[in-house]
């Protein structure tokens, strides 16, 4: 489920992030991270609307998501989308000089 807005989706249409040990929130791009973990879809809204998702974050990581962390999450998604969408465009050319 998504700790955003609430919804079903397979875990491969969703992100995992992870609370460390320090107290911080982050995404875990691996799925393995040890910690807390919520899951959230990999759509931008979502992010955006995880300062209102209060409830639902208390409940996943038993703390509050500050709003300058909601905000650094939000872009490290948008971080992870380009380098994805980079890769993918890389994968997509039939001859690589490399
Ligand atoms: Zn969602």
């Amino acid at each position: 489920m998504c700790v955003s807005c609430g919804e079903m989706h397979p875990k491969k249409e969703l992100l995992r992030m992870v609370k460390t040990p320090e107290g911080t929130i982050e995404l875990d791009l691996t799925g393995k991270k040890n910690g807390r973990g919520a899951y959230i879809c990999k759509s931008l809204a979502c992010f955006e609307r995880l300062p209102r998702a209060g409830k639902r974050i208390e409940k996943a990581f038993g703390c509050k998501l500050p709003e300058e962390l909601s905000a650094r999450l939000r872009e490290e998604f948008e971080r992870v989308r380009q380098e994805e969408s980079a890769a993918a465009a890389k994968g997509a050319e039939p001859f690589g000089d490399g």
